[in-house]
């Protein structure tokens, strides 16, 4: 556990971070190698905490959770207090402090001044897994019933946030899943190692017993799904079916179109996408499947993209046995040090290394991929790649890159994961629904300055998460779905008790 001295404080008011299982423990096991703090490690983090008038942390965090509230109640020993200062704001803290990034930390005056946040994420997890435990978080099924009923496409974190909401204020809430299990992202594309899945299950429990119907294995919309896109569906609801039996619709399907590699060899057996590693393991892991659709034993591994799906597919590759992990990224190594200055309380762009990439993988920064090597039986054998040297454009300002003369090189793998990022989401869908699309392929819908926050071009059909915004964050795809069932409570009912967001 990382304890070093910061800038001279003393010694007790410190930043703590989450103790880790050495690497040579955890890559025995695919499970949660975190160590939480303890309640005197927790306790000293809440001191830290400056108690800003204007708290940007609060601002930062896209649920508008309320640090400076909760840490003071926890310093102050008032934990359930603290618990229900953060289920004012979020639905499942337990997801959020263990795979959010922290967005509040970078916001976090004492980040600014001391470069060393307070621990808001340890605080958060803190709170929740103790409120848990303490058997405080019960279902809260409506008293009165509105007789409204609300078809929920998709079970990620925006999905279940907007379920819950529209159950308790009284909707009857049905939520479509294409997948055998419900939780999106957090069920078959995060590792267990990032989020253990009886964390979703107890959550999905809590929603049954609110009275949220899930119907899994059910694809909304469309039988068919882009190529990379998984479904395990073995019914189809027509649009024309949920829209007559449905008083109002909402599209949280995510945005799960890989983008693809289009170089020669990308055929070749042993590429695939990142998903297809990830969501097998996950499979596995749950019991649903014997062994993994995809294996990176004995292999060395190039995992092309440098984000944290990347990063995902470098800590189960490397759990699974590969030998050597090479990451590679389009863009040049980010600084070491930020520039506060310039950025804060904004997310700033630094050199960051994940738990997966401490396990073991080689990140090769401005190298983009110009073919996959094929032996004579269409089997990976090497990657072709040049590096790249990034080009402003004198006419527009913009950065690009372009390839360096005689830099190309080999690597010799044979696995590939494309980890490049997602495109949209499905289009079929959106068709079917007659919603518009925006420039980039997701659902067309405003936020809470538009006329109708939500709102899709089709009457009473609403959309959030991924499926609106593109690819981003749990915590993101969590706030907009709380938000938007503040909507779709106002389209149904004319007024709503929710609570209200401000941009
Ligand atoms: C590998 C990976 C790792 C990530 N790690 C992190 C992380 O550590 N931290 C973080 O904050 N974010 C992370 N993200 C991003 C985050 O998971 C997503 O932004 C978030 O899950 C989006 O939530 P959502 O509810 O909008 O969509 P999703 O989670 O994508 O859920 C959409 C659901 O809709 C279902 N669906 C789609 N179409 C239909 C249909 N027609 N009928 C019925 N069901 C349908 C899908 O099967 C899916 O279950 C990661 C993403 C990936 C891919």
């Amino acid at each position: 556990m990382e304890n070093k001295k910061q800038n001279g404080a003393p010694a007790r008011l410190q930043r703590i971070e989450f103790g880790h299982q050495s690497v040579e423990e955890r890559i025995k096991h695919f499970n949660d190698f975190t160590i939480a703090l303890t309640d005197e490690q927790v306790h000293m983090q809440a001191m830290r905490c400056l108690h800003c008038g204007t708290p940007y942390c609060s601002s930062s965090c896209p649920l508008h959770n309320r640090p400076v509230d909760f840490n003071r109640l926890v310093r102050d020993g008032k934990w359930r207090s603290a618990w229900e200062c953060l289920n004012a704001t979020s639905n499942f803290p337990e997801f959020t402090s263990r795979v959010c990034p922290a967005i509040c930390e970078a916001g976090c005056t004492q980040y600014y001044i001391e470069d060393a946040a307070v621990g808001i994420k340890t605080i958060e997890r803190a709170i929740i897994d103790r409120a848990w435990l303490s058997g405080w978080v019960k279902p809260l099924a409506a008293a009165v019933h509105t007789g409204k009923r609300v078809a929920v496409v998709g079970s990620g974190p925006a999905g279940l946030a907007c379920a819950q909401q529209l159950a308790r204020v009284g909707h009857k809430v049905t939520v479509f899943e294409k997948n055998a299990r419900a939780g999106g992202l957090l069920r078959y594309g995060i590792p267990d190692f990032k989020l253990p899945k009886d964390l979703v299950d107890r959550r999905i429990e809590q929603m049954k017993a609110e009275g949220v119907v899930f119907k899994v294995s059910t694809a909304v919309g469309a039988k068919e799904f882009p190529q990379g896109v998984h479904s395990d569906a073995s019914r189809v609801e027509s649009a024309a079916k949920v829209l007559r039996d449905f008083d109002a619709v909402v599209l949280a399907c995510g945005a799960e179109t890989p983008r693809d590699l289009k170089v020669k060899g990308r055929e070749g057996k042993g590429a695939y996408f990142a998903l297809e590693l990830l969501q097998g393991k996950n499979r596995v892991v749950s019991g649903e499947l014997k062994t993994a659709p995809v294996s990176a034993k004995g292999c060395d591994v190039a995992i092309i993209g440098g984000g944290d799906t990347g990063s995902d597919c470098v800590g189960i590759a490397r759990r699974q046995g590969a030998g050597k992990i090479y990451q590679i990224d389009i863009s040049d190594c980010p600084p070491e040090k930020e520039d506060k200055d310039a950025t804060w309380p904004d997310w700033p762009r630094k050199l960051r290394t994940s738990s997966s990439q401490e396990e073991g993988c080689e990140r090769l920064w401005n190298t983009a991929t110009k073919e996959i090597l094929l032996n004579d039986k269409g089997e990976v054998r090497a990657l072709k790649c040049v590096k790249l040297k990034t080009k402003i454009d004198p006419a527009t300002g913009r950065r690009g890159f372009e390839e360096v003369p005689d830099s190309g090189f080999e690597i010799p793998v044979q696995r590939v994961f494309i980890a490049m990022g997602f495109l949209e989401t499905s289009r079929a869908v959106l068709d079917a629904f007659g919603v518009a699309h925006d420039a980039r392929g997701n659902a067309a819908a405003g936020l809470e300055n538009s006329a109708s926050p939500f709102a899709t071009s089709a009457a009473g059909v609403f959309a959030c998460g991924d499926a609106r915004s593109g690819q981003s964050l749990v915590v993101r795809a969590m706030s907009e779905g709380r938000r938007c069932a503040r909507a779709v409570d106002l389209y149904l009912m004319g007024e709503s008790d929710l609570p209200e967001y401000r941009l």
